[in-house]
């Protein structure tokens, strides 16, 4: 099927699917069935009737509120919807109509679910990622590309090797990441395991703090003893005194830069991997690991400080990133 009749049946396909996973990122951390009941406002339980649930649609007329009490309806519900649609435009571009289309937007609704809600309750749940490497495997051995051989070293090398920096990092990344390690190294397996070391440090070390206030510290043990620093000194109760002002980061900042080096070897590890890959990969592999780095060289610039707010990347930085990300995708 061409493009132009593909791309706005899928972007509808989107939408609506987008508003299946609503559904999934709401119910599914709490253990609800998807099917049943159907949906209702959280606030006056009023069942949401079909014409106030059409994706985008709804919640432009209903002005972001419930029809019935007015309680505010969250911004992430037509953001998911619309980016699933986009997403799943953009695999009919990449991908063409085929069995890999199929793969594509599988996928892609996956990690949609997984990404919203790890972000909300930091888990992965099993039921998504580990039907999803099962689908990925047979996907795979029915096209034939990648292979089910090298999808099932994929399946090991994504799996194993996020299970040996759970190990090494005793508990500073949980098992969902294993399984999304494994789902993800399906069609990209000798990427996952340098660029997964150097993102999961990366987010070890910016999130110092807010892992601390929740009472887990996943720098490693053997490294916080070499630096003469205790978990202990990381207590919730510490940080915040003072509102955390007081909390002395110069200390901290030797361990810091130590774990920041270690990941800056993983990122130039993988620059000499991406060649290898498939070219229509590198401009996104190349974009993700920008943006990643940035985060490390902005937490150096604050002489490894990440005790006063979160380090983040602005959105004209974000912006800078991707666009020049674009750029090369077009050269
Ligand atoms: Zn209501």
């Amino acid at each position: 099927m061409p493009f132009p009749v593909l791309a706005p049946l899928l972007f509808v396909l989107g939408l609506c699917v987008g508003s299946f996973l609503n559904v999934v990122i709401a119910r599914v951390p709490q253990g609800r069935s998807v099917v049943r009941p159907g949906s209702a406002c959280p606030r006056c339980g009023k069942p949401i009737a079909w014409f106030d649930n059409i994706p985008l649609l709804s919640y432009a007329v209903l002005r972001a509120r419930c029809r019935h009490c007015g309680e505010p309806i969250s911004l992430r519900y037509p953001l998911v919807e619309l980016v699933t649609g986009l997403l799943f435009v953009l695999a009919a571009w990449e991908l063409g109509s085929g069995l890999n289309l199929v793969a594509g937007l599988t996928l892609i609704a996956g990690l949609i679910a997984i990404t919203a809600i790890d972000l909300d309750c930091q888990l992965i749940p099993d039921v998504i990622s580990l039907p999803g490497i099962v689908l990925g495997f047979i996907l795979s051995a029915i096209a034939g590309r990648p292979g089910w051989l090298e999808s099932l070293i994929g399946i090991l090398v994504g799996g194993g090797l996020f299970f040996v920096i759970i190990v090494a990092s005793r508990g500073g990344m949980g098992g969902g990441d294993m399984k999304l390690g494994a789902m993800l190294g399906v069609p990209a397996a000798t990427i996952a395991e340098r660029t997964g070391i150097a993102f999961q440090l990366t987010n070890i070390i910016r999130d110092v703090r807010e892992d601390a206030l929740l009472g887990r510290v996943y720098l490693p043990q053997e490294d916080l003893a070499r630096f003469g620093r205790q978990a202990g000194e990381l207590a919730p109760e510490r940080l915040v005194a003072n509102n955390g002002n007081g909390f002395q980061a110069a200390p901290w900042a030797d361990i810091l830069r130590f774990e920041a080096d270690r990941a800056r070897e993983f990122y130039r590890a993988a620059d000499e991997l991406i060649p290898l890959i498939d070219e229509d990969c590198q401009p996104a592999l190349w974009t993700l690991v920008t943006i990643y780095r940035s985060l490390l060289d902005k937490i150096a610039l604050r002489q490894y400080d990440v005790f006063q707010e979160r380090v983040r990347l602005t959105v004209p930085e974000k912006v800078k990133i991707l666009s020049k990300g674009f750029v090369r995708r077009l050269a």
